[in-house]
């Protein structure tokens, strides 16, 4: 299976595909794209909708390695035209709103440090400054 639709498929993506994972500087970056038509979800309410409003520059999300490399999800988020809220910047599915890492290894940060300590876990993990 190629890397990308393994990473499309680990974070389960609905609305969005991954066109090309590359090396960057000894990390692995995969860019993130929408589907165009696929449903978005509206960042406030969670509503769902296909309207677009306008995008966000482009943020990135540390994830689980991959093979020792640390891998990194890129993505510019687009503004939503929420039918309720308005233009609202969409809510990812891989992570939690305002989070820099991807819901998998927050989760896996969480399981190790009920054995280790934060530094130590952060450390594991190569993560360093990053809210939970
Ligand atoms: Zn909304």
């Amino acid at each position: 299976m190629r890397l990308e639709t393994c990473i499309r498929k680990g974070l389960r993506l609905k609305a969005h595909r991954v066109p090309e994972v590359r090396e960057e500087a000894g990390r692995l970056v995969a860019e993130i794209e929408w589907i165009q038509g696929r449903e978005l979800t509206c960042g406030h309410c969670s509503r769902r909708t296909r309207r677009v409003h306008s995008r966000r520059p482009p943020r990135e999300w540390r994830d689980l390695s991959v093979r020792g490399q640390p891998l990194v999800l890129r993505y510019a988020p687009y503004r939503v035209r929420c039918p309720a809220c308005g233009p609202r910047v969409e809510d990812v599915p891989w992570a939690h709103k305002w989070q820099r890492i991807t819901r998998a290894l927050a989760r896996a940060l969480a399981e190790l440090s009920r054995q280790l300590s934060w530094q130590q876990t952060a450390a594991h993990y190569r993560v360093f400054g990053v809210s939970i």
